[in-house]
């Protein structure tokens, strides 16, 4: 049964002044809530796995800030250890001891890199890391995949997910044919279109970039097979392999989509979880690759928040309860309880959706057909997600506001939480299906 609309009193009326001092009311677009129904929700304030809006509405959180959250809002010890590093003072643009504090302990349990640099965000570590690659090989033009996000740095803004393909764009306006032209936009899961690719470029492509599992644009798991393809043809033509592993890295395990793939790339990219929802990313390689980088070598990437002790600080205190024994298994076997019980229910039902699960992250899919590349997906679906999306928050659940977005589910996600939210979704979906 169609649920009664939530208040969005007071959210609405942010929203109204917000659109008075931002482009579209927000700072970052798929915020603007344009492929879902009404108002952005405007939060007041997270705890475990819930979130509280400006109007007082609760919701099981499956958005976790886009996914870094993976010990759920305001977990005690990430928020102890922010507090206490703040009494020292908040920036330095100095060295502290907490920058190799924190590398040590990701250095002691992530054997895929030697060498590590902080920056502030995912799309900080990607242009870095792009920018190593290209000064490390001095070739220029790098190979993406169509549908992978890595941020909006120029040079990736060319048939990327997640916002883009949110509002229905793919590339950026405003970026240099110049630079475009270096890039080469290849369909993922397709051997011949990189091969071609590495024929037509032959000598000139620095990096092939791929996200660890694609999760900007539906959650596009690759095969073992295709990631050793690229290890093979990237190492056969001197070209690096980057996996970014924003979203991945640290959820999948500290080791990421590599070590499920149990392949060597040669740069990785990290992002947001490290940082506990502190604004933190890093790149790093082996340490030949990364004494490219200046004061080292010639290769100029800097940051006055860069290492910054509070955002160190979190990471410390995330990272550690990352390491507790048995805490990705435990969270892995609670995501496929919980999406497992929802794929048999829509089966049962014969709703003609799928669910794509890899660790604590999963996309619902409106399609029973395999989807393995941006192409697959029929744009015309999203607009049963956008039934679905509404649908859901009546009965106080969040999941991100696009369609495209992947969910995840945090350590705060508790056994009887999971099945509220499971049964706030079955209904949800009978309702997306009665039209
Ligand atoms: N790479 C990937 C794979 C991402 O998913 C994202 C954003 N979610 C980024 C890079 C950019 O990160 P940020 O938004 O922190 O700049």
């Amino acid at each position: 049964m169609i649920k009664e609309d939530i208040s969005r009193e007071k959210s609405a009326e942010l929203y109204e002044k917000a659109r008075q001092y931002f482009p579209g009311g927000v700072n970052s677009p798929v915020r603007a809530f344009k492929s879902v129904f009404g108002t952005p929700l405007f939060i007041r304030k997270g705890d475990g796995c819930y979130l509280w809006d400006a109007d007082g509405n609760q919701f099981i959180d499956f958005c976790c800030s886009w996914g870094p959250l993976i010990l759920g809002h305001n977990h005690p010890s990430v928020r102890e250890s922010v507090v206490q590093a703040i009494q020292n003072g908040m920036s330095f643009g100095a060295p502290t001891m907490l920058e190799n504090q924190l590398a040590e302990l990701i250095l002691t349990h992530n054997k895929l890199v030697e060498k590590i640099r902080f920056v502030s965000s995912g799309t900080e570590a990607v242009m870095s890391a792009i920018r190593l690659a290209r000064g490390y090989t001095g070739r220029d033009k790098i190979l993406k995949f169509e549908g992978c996000y890595h941020g909006h740095a120029d040079s990736l803004l060319v048939k990327a997910g997640s916002g883009l393909v949110t509002l229905g764009e793919t590339s950026s306006a405003g970026i240099p044919a110049a630079f475009a032209n270096e890039t080469i936009v290849a369909p993922l899961n397709d051997r011949e279109a990189v091969q071609e690719a590495f024929h037509t470029f032959s000598g000139q492509i620095a990096a092939v970039i791929i996200e660890g599992i694609p999760a900007n644009n539906g959650l596009l798991i690759q095969d073992k097979d295709y990631i050793d393809f690229l290890r093979e043809i990237t190492s056969a033509n001197g070209t690096l392999l980057i996996f970014d592993e924003v979203i991945t890295g640290f959820r999948l395990g500290f080791e990421g989509a590599a070590a499920y793939y149990d392949i060597r790339p040669d740069i990785l990219t990290y992002g947001k979880i490290i940082g506990g929802g502190m604004p933190v990313g890093m790149y790093g390689a082996s340490a030949a690759i990364m004494s490219s980088i200046s004061p080292e070598g010639p290769v100029y990437q800097a940051g006055t928040l860069s290492g910054n002790p509070v955002a160190m600080a979190a990471g410390l205190a995330q990272l550690s309860e990352l390491l507790q024994p048995g805490f990705y298994d435990e969270l892995n076997r609670k995501t496929a309880g919980f999406t497992g019980s929802i794929q048999s229910f829509l089966t049962e039902r014969g709703y003609p959706c799928k669910l794509y699960v890899i660790g604590s992250i999963f996309w619902i899919a409106f399609s029973e057909l395999e989807i393995k590349k941006a192409g697959d997906i029929d744009p015309a679906s999203m607009e049963r997600f956008r039934v679905l999306h509404r649908e859901l928050l009546n009965r106080g659940v969040y999941f991100g506001p696009s369609g495209y977005e992947v969910g995840f589910i945090s350590a705060a996600h508790t056994p009887a939480v999971l099945e509220t939210a499971k049964q706030a979704i079955f209904d949800s979906f009978d309702v997306v299906f009665s039209s």
